[in-house]
């Protein structure tokens, strides 16, 4: 990712793809120990089918996503992670051109829970426990400890963010206190639920001074996310159009090109969703419409991140000091 601060100055587009393999860790995870649904575990297209059409996409048009990766696929499904690990370590750019540079980087993967869990139903210590597992996990398979996580279902807690930076976490994709522009991602403020059991004295207060972290965020964003439309099942709506979603995309992209000389357009995917036939068409009319676009680079969300520590930009404001 070679430029200057000449190159600053003209449109810079950070597209990545951020690809959540959830697989069975997903339905693995009822939360209160209930069986769960045999044909949900079967969905296999989440750890093989879906994962070869991706990287095939990703192939074909030389893109390198970002994997973000629950330790309980990575153990159940090690020879597709490896395809994943193996799947090249060059970075390609694009251009209106048509010209390709490559520079070698490292394949990246970044943390998911071990069996997806919203880590804010979780009790300090068992929160703990699955970062300590999925960090020695992913550790012992890339040779290299994560850097990156993304909360499973974008549900966090209260010690998150502290978490985060004990464990060397160097940039984050859960949170969205913005949705083209990435920041340091703040610490959690101070806020006060209401709670009608009680006088409304004790709740009529505001949220506390918001003060940043040194956690780089690459903001998540549901809509940029194919599973609110197109997944069948919790937390999906299922049968969606793709056209209607791929539309929302790229108004959204419209919009933050007229709008910004640079920005991020950080698109999370699942396998078991956009692997499907009419979501991969979908994938294929879009990366063709942005590469049409001027200053358009496909990154892998390390690379981003590191860009915003050399320029840094938005700075997230709010709260009062109490
Ligand atoms: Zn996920």
């Amino acid at each position: 990712m070679a430029h200057n601060q000449e190159a600053r100055s003209k449109k810079r587009v950070l597209c990545s793809y951020g690809v959540d393999l959830d697989a069975v860790s997903i339905w693995a995870n009822t939360s209160n120990g209930a069986v769960t649904n045999p044909t949900d575990v079967s969905r296999g297209i989440g750890a093989t089918v879906g994962v070869d059409r991706l990287l095939s996409l990703f192939d074909r048009n030389k893109i390198r996503a970002t994997w973000f990766i629950p330790a309980h696929t990575l153990e159940s499904f090690p020879k597709q992670v490896a395809k994943i690990r193996d799947s090249g370590h060059e970075m390609y750019t694009h251009s209106k051109t048509g010209k390709y540079s490559t520079m070698l980087t490292l394949p990246s993967s970044g943390l998911h829970g071990y069996t997806h869990e919203r880590v804010g139903d979780l009790t300090a210590v068992q929160e703990r426990d699955v970062f300590d597992k999925s960090i020695k996990t992913l550790t012992s398979f890339t040779g290299k400890k994560p850097k990156s996580w993304t909360a499973p279902s974008w549900k966090t807690s209260l010690r998150t963010v502290e978490l985060l930076g004990e464990n060397g976490i160097e940039y984050d994709h859960s949170f969205m206190h913005h949705d083209s522009q990435m920041y340091y991602l703040p610490y959690t403020p101070s806020v006060t639920e209401t709670n009608l059991q009680r006088s409304a004295t004790d709740w009529m207060k505001p949220m506390s001074t918001i003060r940043p972290s040194s956690i780089v965020e690459i903001p998540a964003n549901w809509h940029l996310d194919d599973w609110p439309a197109l997944n069948v099942g919790p937390g999906g709506s299922g049968f969606v159009d793709p056209d209607v979603l791929e539309r929302l995309w790229k108004s959204q992209f419209d919009f933050y090109y007229r709008e910004y000389d640079t920005f991020v357009f950080p698109i999370t995917i699942h396998p078991q969703v956009s692997g499907k036939p009419h979501a991969m068409l979908m994938h294929e009319r879009l990366i063709s419409y942005i590469n049409e676009h001027e200053g358009v680079e496909w990154c892998i969300m390390k690379d981003i991140a590191t860009e915003f520590r050399r320029f840094p930009g938005h700075v997230v404001d709010g709260g009062v000091d109490s």
